[in-house]
């Protein structure tokens, strides 16, 4: 197994740097979004590019991505945002009759 201590399943979208605002949570830089930019140093420092490195702040950042979705296939895009946040799990069984999906 690999260790995957804190990290989440929109992790790999995302480059982690530190954030002087709040020293207890990094910054999840999107690499698609820096790719566009022009690199990371850009990326960092345009709130459209980045969010705090929560799965679900992820996923959303990801929903609503261009730069994201043309770096990927629907199918992909689909699997991906359809992969869980732990968010989701405790919703989920507060509310086990709820089928819906958002
Ligand atoms: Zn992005």
């Amino acid at each position: 197994m690999m260790k995957r201590k804190k990290s989440h399943n929109f992790r790999e979208f995302f480059i982690l740097v530190k954030n002087d605002n709040n020293k207890s949570n990094a910054k999840a830089v999107c690499i698609c979004c820096s790719q566009n930019v022009g690199g990371l140093a850009v990326a960092q420092v345009k709130p459209e590019c980045f969010t705090s490195n929560k799965a679900r702040l992820c996923r959303n950042h990801l929903a609503n991505c261009e730069n994201f979705k043309n770096s990927y296939n629907k199918e992909e895009i689909a699997e991906i945002l359809s992969r869980s946040v732990p968010e989701d799990f405790k919703k989920k069984s507060k509310n086990l009759n709820e089928g819906k999906f958002y």
